[in-house]
Formats: C-alpha cells, sequence, structure tokens
C-alpha cells in the first residue's frame, strides 16, 4: 500500500513523496529543495528516504538532490542523457526499476530538455506516471531543448498510457493552463466545466493534482492536436492551414508562449 503525498516547494512546485506505510520508507520525485523533505523526515522518526527520482536536470528538480544523498544515502535515479547530481543509476527508455517495490518503467519523454524521462507503474491501482515538466494537467512543459515535433510524440506516448493512470506532475499551473484551453477550446463543455472546478480548488487553497490520462485527453489542447476544433483555431491563428498534427502543436505551443 503506496501512500503520496505533495510537499510544496518554491512558488508552485510539489515535491511528490511515495510512502510504504508498512515498512516505514519512503522516496521523492524531482527535490528541487532539500528543506521540506528533510522537515518531513524529522516529523515522522523511524522513516528512511530509500530513493530519489528525478525526472529532468532543471534546477527546480535537482537542487536538494546532492544534500539529500549525503544526509540519507538514498540511491538516486535519473536520466542516462542529462547531468544529474549524484547520479546513482543512469535510466534509458524501457529500462525498469524497482522503488517501495513498484516496478517502475522509464519512458523518455524528450520536448522540455532533450533527456526528460518519466516513471511509470501499470501494477499499481491506479497506475501511476511521473512525468515531471512534459505533460502538466491540462498544459505541456516548454520547449527548452526539444522540438515541437519531440514534445508531440512523447505526449502521445503519454496520452496512450491507461485513462485510469494517475498524473503526477510537478507544477501547480492548472488554472493558467485550463483559461489557455478555454481560448483554445470555448465550445467544449469538460474544459469549461474543468475550469470551474479547479477555479473552487485552488479558492479554497487545494491542490489541483494528480490528474488522470483520461481527463487530459479531453481536456489538455496539447494531447487534442488532432481535434478537429484545434486544428481550426491554429488554422485561424497561422493564417493558412497546417497540414500535420506536428504543426498544430507547434502553433498550439507557440500561442501558449505568449498568451
Ligand atoms: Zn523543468
Ligand atoms: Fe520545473
Amino acid at each position: 500500500m503506496i501512500q503520496i503525498d505533495a510537499l510544496p516547494a518554491f512558488s508552485d512546485n510539489y515535491l511528490w513523496l511515495l510512502q510504504d506505510v508498512t515498512r516505514r520508507q519512503c522516496a521523492v520525485v524531482d527535490p528541487g529543495d532539500a528543506g521540506p523533505v528533510l522537515a518531513w523526515l524529522d516529523a515522522h522518526p523511524g522513516w528512511t528516504l530509500t530513493d530519489i527520482l528525478v525526472t529532468h536536470h532543471h534546477a527546480d528538480h535537482v537542487g536538494g538532490v546532492a544534500q539529500l544523498k549525503a544526509e540519507t544515502g538514498a540511491r538516486v535515479l535519473g536520466p542516462a542523457g542529462e547531468k544529474i547530481p549524484a547520479r546513482d543509476e543512469a535510466l534509458e527508455d524501457g529500462d525498469r526499476v524497482e522503488v517501495l517495490g513498484l516496478g517502475f518503467e522509464v519512458i523518455h519523454v524528450p520536448g522540455h530538455t532533450l533527456g526528460h524521462i518519466a516513471y511509470f507503474n501499470q501494477d499499481h491501482e491506479p497506475p501511476l506516471l511521473f512525468c515531471g515538466d512534459t505533460l502538466f494537467a491540462a498544459g505541456c512543459g516548454r520547449l527548452f531543448e526539444g522540438t515541437p515535433a519531440q514534445m508531440h510524440a512523447s505526449l502521445s506516448r503519454l496520452a496512450a498510457l491507461p485513462g485510469q493512470t494517475q498524473v503526477y506532475c510537478t507544477h501547480e499551473y492548472t488554472l493558467s493552463n485550463l483559461r489557455f484551453a478555454c481560448a483554445v477550446e470555448p465550445e467544449n463543455p469538460e474544459v469549461r466545466a474543468r475550469f470551474e472546478e479547479v477555479s473552487r480548488w485552488r479558492e479554497q487553497g487545494k491542490i489541483s493534482l494528480p490528474s488522470s490520462i483520461a481527463l487530459e485527453r479531453a481536456t489538455n489542447p496539447f494531447l487534442r492536436v488532432s481535434e478537429t476544433s484545434v486544428k481550426k483555431i491554429a488554422d485561424e491563428r497561422n493564417g493558412q492551414e497546417i497540414r500535420t498534427p506536428d504543426g498544430v502543436f507547434a502553433a498550439i505551443r507557440r500561442w501558449k508562449d505568449q498568451f
């Protein structure tokens, strides 16, 4: 039985803490800051941090890794294609790792960064996905290193995971992402309903995560670039017809960058 909690960090990051309550062992995903994790361990005597999972090299995801490893001896897992502090295991697409008794499959998802990976566990009920800054709730990461075609391919792989998969991304960007989603698909009732629901949650100070793959397929414009409605508005903004889903994705991503 794994319990998953968000430890807030910086202004809008979540450090996901996976807890094996029986064995009193825990693992953390993308600790950009060691502070919240060490505070949690202080408040929970008898618990051990066994693993640190890293999705990509940005400072807000790796800033606390070296200190946490030094203080706890936890194993550091991270992408093979990027420079990750104190990394013990360099992971590539298709690798399998065991964390707290759960088997995770590594999915290489270039776009936000070139070596970015996601961790997917299919055996858990429901399945779990830790996807860093690639797929966000109702959005996706900026293209700092990769091309639109790479990011579109990465998101398509994640969109093909089972619908009930719980999506644990790193940032609380959902409300502003949904504001954009409403601009892309003003006629989509599910987008509108989600915008209203998340607005209520945020007013109450509630976290908007995790999401699910099914909800993302229904409301995330970046997973919907093959829908006629999304293509049409991309064509309008572009001033001429865009012929490929990669092209529609690129146009929507460019629009969001200025939104
Ligand atoms: Zn990032
Ligand atoms: Fe980030």
